[in-house]
């Protein structure tokens, strides 16, 4: 490209033009989101302001990129995204290709100038670094006239030259499983993962790109649950990099996907006012019913100059005002370990090292001003970029970088930092909460939230149902003007506000409240008891544990023993495989936990293929789900697996011990690991050695049973896997998360050919896949003739209650019944049918 180049920019408006250092708005007037013009619109249509490609429309915003890729943003209004569409119509979509004078946006400038500050409308250039010079137009201008005139710069020869020319790149692609996609805390995650490698990595999805060391442009990339991202890494460490964020990616990026709770679905919130009956609607962030007094929370304003005391010493000032924020997030994360809030004060500390956000503000600050202006609006230029998507979520992850700006402000003023003090019974009210808000609150006084911003996606939200308490956002403003201390009742699950309830308003929510906790109780006071049908049949209800804390939780709420100690945790997110001494230590201490009388079933190492581990050089693979994991891979490096059994059979004696091997598919795989398994224990001088069984996941083991039966001591079957390879569905792809169901005949005669081999040599069988932790298929499984139901720890009091409610002979007719259906949906049905009939009868037993 010759120097010199001009690209002119159509006004995109009628109306006046504005300087943009004089619009009401810091960011804007501090070019922080870029250079261009601002027009106080008397037209109501927004146009193309030049032919380009649309990279993200929303309502009030939208973005094209042009001519040599110069990226031009367009914001109808001041504080528009608040209205979440309201008043605007968007003509075109993202990924369109439009011609310069194109209607883009109708809006209604009447009802937008009503509920929005202003409707001044900023026309920016995003991507300043393809402009030498700016050239606006000033006064009058009328749509499609010229307006802005800009100075191209030459970057032909940055833009060929790379540092890595000659260094092949890798890439490779992977979905993304988590709900509510890559929000702040994954983001945070993934960003933190890939500053580790030299290699420059690059998320790409469609023709959106982001570096995967920046956080904020990972969130900017706008990825949403199921979106295939392709990752590409180029340099020394390309290979390890590509694949541990491959990895990682697709285990959720530390969030527990197929746990976590979906968001209710995201929209525009619904908003009535009743003042006559004290009614307040918003949107259910959080279910669950709650009655308390009102809290108003306000965030503290802040005061700071904008002009600096010179380079060096603002300079010197961000880095303290970092690090004393990076100290202050510590804390509250060591306060809040292992729960969901230290993830987003995790998250929080990424912002801090994030190489856009600390170029922003060292750019700022070497135009003269203060490291707390420099911080603050390059956080806020960031926020408002993400805000402007079209996005709700990354509106709401907008909130996490306004958040940690406003910190970082506060540490540099000097501004104390504390919990907030509550009254008991609180209700907190807001405009906002800020995520560390919300991660620092004292749970033992909120009974609720409720937000005028936010929405389903929002820190709030997810926090809130993480910790089981009713939240609701999108109200009213008038909800501001609640008086500290008002009654009110929170109904999460309608998603109303009652102000000042009746008593019998009170009444009825109480009973509410009580039925939900008395079956609850019920469930954990009788947890201790064993699980045995009303006919006498006892069933043992196991745990699903990875952690010596997690076997500890599930004793105390009724677990009868370990039914699959995932071994992975021991060796994942670490750089060398966790060598004999500590493994052994780690088993001993489990089960010396659970004593003599009690089974722990160790699963050899379960990793390889999508979970690959950075010690175990892997190449890559096609499809990893079939490929070198569990078993296969152990038996590849026979070292690994030696060490594990060594150090298993180091426990012997010290409860009922188990060894479980995954994915075994042939009966070869399960004599040799025999083989091992018996000479490690000559050579160890151990003299008992443990049950030796197979999980049941792959189909031919199950369709093999009664082989395998012959030569097992157990079976124990992986239904999440299972049902992945029965149905050749993908057990992490969202899209088929409804369809991928454990339920389905297939799989049910999977389960009940498995049991069948196992009676033929009089083994026993176990199930530790999911659907053991799901009350409704109790009877089922009763009835198929499982002998175990190994379950996620929060589910034994529940399952052992389903359990006590249930009939052997009722049970076995009704697995009889249902292996003759042919749909899942069928077999919901009738177990749901099944499961109201036995709460009537057991009621009228009682
Ligand atoms: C299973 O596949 O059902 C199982 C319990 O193992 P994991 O979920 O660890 O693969
Ligand atoms: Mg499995």
């Amino acid at each position: 490209m010759s120097a010199n180049q001009t690209l002119v920019l159509l006004a995109p408006l009628s109306g006046l033009l504005v300087p943009l250092e004089a619009i009401p708005d810091p960011v804007f007037a501090g070019k922080l989101v870029g250079d261009g013009i601002s027009i106080d619109p008397t037209s109501q249509t927004l146009c193309a302001p030049m032919a380009g490609k649309v990279l993200q429309a929303s309502g009030h915003a939208l973005s094209l990129v042009g001519e040599a890729g110069v990226e031009v943003l367009m914001h109808i209004g001041l504080d528009t995204v608040q209205l979440q569409g309201a008043g605007f119509r968007c003509l075109v979509q993202s990924g369109e290709q439009v011609a310069a004078g194109q209607p883009l946006i109708e809006f209604d400038a009447d009802a937008i100038a009503q509920n929005a500050r202003s409707l001044l409308t900023q026309m920016l250039v995003v991507n300043g670094e393809k402009v030498n010079a700016y050239a606006p137009e000033s006064g009058l201008v009328e749509c499609g006239q010229p307006v802005l005139r800009l100075t191209l710069a030459a970057t032909e020869d940055a833009e060929q030259a790379s540092p890595e020319e000659g260094t092949p790149q890798l890439f490779g692609a992977v979905v993304v499983p988590n709900h509510s996609g890559l929000h702040a805390r994954p983001a945070a995650t993934l960003a933190h993962a890939a500053k580790g490698f030299a290699a420059r990595i690059t998320l790409h999805k469609g023709e959106g790109e982001a570096n995967a060391k920046s956080l904020v442009a990972i969130m900017a990339l706008e990825v949403a649950c199921g979106d295939v991202l392709e990752v590409r890494a180029v340099g020394a460490d390309a290979e390890q990099a590509l694949a541990r964020l491959r990895q990682l990616i697709a285990e959720g990026c530390g969030e527990d996907s197929a746990t976590a709770e979906p968001a209710p679905a995201a929209g525009k919130p619904e908003i009535t006012v009743d003042t006559n009956d004290g009614e307040l609607r918003g949107v259910c962030a959080s279910p669950g019913l709650a009655l308390g007094r009102v809290v108003q929370i306000a965030e503290p304003d802040l005061q700071f100059d904008e002009q600096g005391q010179g380079e060096a010493a603002e300079r010197q000032n961000l880095r303290q005002g970092l690090g004393a924020a990076w100290e202050q997030l510590a804390a509250m994360r060591l306060a809040q370990a292992g729960g969901p809030q230290a993830e987003i004060f995790q998250a929080h500390q990424e912002l801090l090292e994030d190489p856009d956000l600390l170029e922003q503000a060292e750019a700022l600050i070497a135009r003269g001003k203060s490291a707390a202006f420099a911080w603050h609006s390059a956080c806020v230029a960031s926020a408002e970029r993400l805000a402007a998507l079209h996005s709700a979520l990354l509106a709401e992850r907008a909130q996490d970088l306004r958040d940690v700006g406003r910190r970082v402000a506060r540490c540099l003023l000097g501004m104390a930092e504390g919990p907030l003090q509550l009254p008991e019974q609180s209700i907190l009210i807001a405009e906002q909460l800020s995520p560390s808000q919300t991660a620092s609150l004292d749970t033992g006084k909120v009974l609720g939230l409720v937000t005028v911003g936010g929405g389903p996606t929002s820190h709030v939200a997810i926090l809130a149902r993480a910790l089981n308490i009713p939240a609701l956002c999108g109200l009213p403003a008038d909800v501001l003007t609640l008086v500290n201390g008002t009654p009110v009742l929170l109904d999460g699950n309608a998603g109303l506000l009652r102000v000042a309830p009746s008593a019998a308003e009170v009444e009825g929510l109480q009973a509410r409240q009580r039925a939900d906790k008395q079956r609850q109780r019920q469930e954990r006071d009788a947890a201790l008891q064993p699980a045995t049908t009303r006919d006498g049949c006892r069933i043992e209800v196991s745990a699903n544990v990875a952690s010596l804390e997690e076997v500890q939780q599930a004793l105390s709420l009724g677990g009868e023993g370990v039914g699959l100690l995932r071994s992975e945790f021991l060796y994942l997110q670490r750089d060398a495989a966790p060598d004999e001494a500590e493994q052994r230590a780690t088993y001993r201490a489990i089960a010396a936990a659970l004593g003599p009388e009690r089974n722990l079933v160790v699963r050899t190492l379960d990793v390889g293929g999508d979970k690959p581990l950075s010690y175990v050089p892997m190449a890559a693979e096609e499809n990893p789900f079939l490929g070198m994991r569990g078993i296969r891979l152990c038996l590849q490096r026979p070292e690994l697996l030696r060490t594990q059994l060594r150090a298993v059979l180091g426990a012997a004696g010290l409860s009922r011990l188990h060894l479980m091997l995954p994915m075994v598919a042939s009966l070869e795989e399960l004599r040799e690991v025999r083989g091992m398994l018996e000479q490690e224990a000559a050579a160890l001088g151990v003299s008992q050695l443990p049950q030796l069984g197979i999980m049941v996941e792959v189909p031919a083991a199950a369709l093999l049973a009664e082989q395998f039966a012959a030569e097992v001591d157990f079976f124990s079957i992986g239904t999440n896997d299972l049902t992945q390879y029965c149905l050749a569905m993908d057990r992490g792809h969202p899209r088929l998360a409804a369809q991928a169901d454990a339920l389905h005949p297939g799989v049910l005669r999977l389960i009940e050919l498995t049991v069948r081999g196992a009676r033929a040599h009089g083994k026993w069988v176990g199930l530790c896949g999911g659907l053991a932790s799901e009350p409704l298929a109790v009877p089922l499984l009763l009835g198929l003739g499982v002998d175990e139901l190994s379950v996620s720890v929060p589910a034994i009091p529940a399952i052992k209650a389903a359990v006590r409610r249930q009939h052997m002979g009722d049970c076995r007719a009704l697995a009889e019944e249902i292996l003759t259906l042919g749909t899942s949906a069928q077999v919901r049905q009738r177990l749901l049918a099944a499961s109201q009939s036995v709460i009537e009868r057991s009621v009228e037993y009682v």
